[in-house]
C-alpha cells in the first residue's frame, strides 16, 4: 500500500509542532512557536460571538466576506496609501499560510524557480516542493542580517518566476530598508518577476523603524502580492483569518487554487478581524509598544544568560547565537534544554540550504507576558557556564 507522495518526502515534521509538542511533554515555558499567550482585544472576540449567534455561520463567499474585504481594502489605504479593489483585488484566505500556499500552487509550474530570503519560513519551502518548483536562497548574514543585494542578483536566471520576500522577516527579525526594496524592485522589473511580499509583522516594527510595502515602490503594485493576517496583528492565531492583496490577476490565481484547497474561510471570524483592521492608531501603537519592552526584557536578559543576542528590529523574536556558552549545534541545544532548563526555543538551522550558516541560531519568541519571558531567563541562567 503507498502511503505518501513524492510531493511530501523529506518534509518531515513542522519544528514548531515538534518543539510545541516537547515543551507540553516537558512542562517547558514555550519560547518556541510564535504564539502569544495572550488574547487579542475582547471587543474583536465579542464580534466572533455576535456573528456566530447571528447566524453568520454558512459559507463566505470564496473571495471573503465583503466586510472584510473592504477594511482590507481601508487598511492598506490607511496606513500605506495603497488604493486596493475589495472586490477584485483581495482574497481571505485561512491564515497567511493558505495564501502562501495557494498563490504558489496557482502560479507555479515545475522548474519554475523563486527566490527566497534564506532563513526562510518553512512552510515556503514545502509548498515550493509541492509546487515543483525550485527554490533559490539568498542569504541573510549575522550579524546585521542584511540583504546582499549583489547575492540577490546572481540568484536571478531564465526560470526564475518569483522573489518570494518577508520582512519584517521570521526569524532574524530584520525589516528590510526602502534601499533593499529599491533594489530587489529594480530586480523584478528588469526580470519581469513576480514579488510574494510576506507581510504578517507589518505591525510590529520597533524603534520608530517603519514597515515598508514592496507594493508601494514604483512600478510595484502591479507584480506584487503582498500576505497578512489577523494572527499575527491582532494576537488571534488560532482564527487563521489570513488576506492577500494585489493586481487582479494574481489573486484569481491565488482563487484558482485555493477555491479547491478550502474553498472559503471561517465566516464567523471574518467580521470580527474587519473590526479588528479599522481600530484606532491607539491599538496598534500599544501593541507595537508593548512588544517593544517584552523585546529588550528578553534580549537583555539573554545576554545576562551569555548569549550573543542580535536586536531584532521587527517580528516578536530575537536570534541569538550560542557559541558563547560552548554550544555550536542549535538543533542539539534546542533538544537539551527543555530536559535540562525547562524552555523551548527553535533552531534556525532547519531554515537553511546552508545549514552550517544556521547552526549555532537560535531563536526565542517574546510575544510573552513579562512575568513568563522572566522565568523563562531565571531558568536560563542555569547555562552560565560557572553554573554548569
Ligand atoms: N509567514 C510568516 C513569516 C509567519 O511567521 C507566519 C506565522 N505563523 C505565517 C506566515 C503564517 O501565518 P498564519 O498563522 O496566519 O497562517
Ligand atoms: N509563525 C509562527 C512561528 O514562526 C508559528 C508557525 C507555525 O506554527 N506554523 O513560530
Amino acid at each position: 500500500m503507498k502511503t505518501s507522495s513524492a510531493r511530501i518526502a523529506g518534509l518531515g515534521t513542522t519544528i514548531f509542532a515538534e518543539m510545541s509538542a516537547l515543551a507540553v511533554r516537558t512542562g517547558s515555558i514555550n519560547l518556541g512557536q510564535g504564539f502569544p499567550d495572550t488574547d487579542g482585544p475582547t471587543e474583536v472576540i465579542d464580534r466572533a460571538v455576535d456573528a456566530l449567534r447571528s447566524g453568520r455561520n454558512q459559507y463566505a463567499p470564496g473571495t471573503g466576506v465583503p466586510e472584510l474585504r473592504q477594511a482590507i481594502a481601508a487598511h492598506q489605504q490607511r496606513f500605506y496609501g495603497l488604493a486596493v479593489d475589495p472586490d477584485t483585488e483581495v482574497a481571505v484566505t485561512t491564515g497567511a499560510t493558505e495564501a502562501i500556499a495557494a498563490m504558489l500552487l496557482g502560479l507555479l509550474d515545475e522548474g519554475d524557480e523563486v527566490i527566497v530570503l534564506e532563513p526562510y519560513y518553512d512552510s515556503y519551502v514545502a509548498m515550493l516542493q509541492m509546487a515543483g518548483a525550485v527554490r533559490r536562497p539568498v542569504t541573510l548574514r549575522a550579524p546585521g542580517f542584511r540583504l546582499p543585494i549583489d547575492e540577490l542578483h546572481a540568484a536571478v536566471s531564465p526560470r526564475t518566476t518569483a522573489i518570494l520576500l518577508n520582512s519584517p522577516h521570521n526569524p532574524t527579525g530584520t525589516v528590510l530598508r526602502r534601499d533593499e526594496l529599491e533594489a530587489i524592485a529594480a530586480i523584478a522589473i528588469e526580470h519581469d518577476l513576480v514579488v510574494i511580499s510576506d507581510e504578517v509583522y507589518e505591525h510590529l516594527t520597533f524603534d520608530g523603524l517603519p514597515h515598508i510595502p514592496i507594493a508601494t515602490l514604483p512600478g510595484m503594485a502591479e507584480r506584487t502580492l503582498t500576505i497578512s493576517s489577523g494572527g499575527k496583528s491582532f494576537s488571534f492565531t488560532g482564527w487563521k483569518i489570513g488576506w492577500a492583496t494585489g493586481p487582479a490577476a494574481l489573486i484569481q490565481a491565488l482563487l484558482g487554487a485555493k477555491q479547491f484547497m478550502t474553498y472559503t474561510s471561517g465566516s464567523p471570524l471574518q467580521p470580527a478581524i474587519a473590526h479588528a483592521l479599522v481600530a484606532d492608531d491607539s491599538y496598534f501603537d500599544g501593541f507595537r509598544a508593548q512588544l517593544q519592552s517584552q523585546r529588550d526584557l528578553l534580549c537583555t536578559g539573554l545576554a545576562e544568560v551569555g548569549l550573543e543576542v542580535f536586536v531584532p528590529e521587527g517580528t516578536y523574536f530575537v536570534t541569538t547565537d550560542i557559541r558563547p556558552l560552548g554550544f555550536d549545534d542549535g538543533v542539539e541545544f534546542c533538544r537539551m534544554l527543555p530536559e535540562r532548563v525547562g524552555v523551548v526555543a527553535i533552531p534556525h538551522q532547519v531554515f537553511y540550504d546552508h545549514v552550517d550558516v544556521g547552526r549555532p541560531l537560535v531563536r526565542w519568541a517574546f510575544c510573552k507576558r513579562p512575568e513568563v519571558i522572566a522565568e523563562a531567563l531565571t531558568r536560563l541562567a542555569g547555562l552560565r557556564p560557572h553554573d554548569s
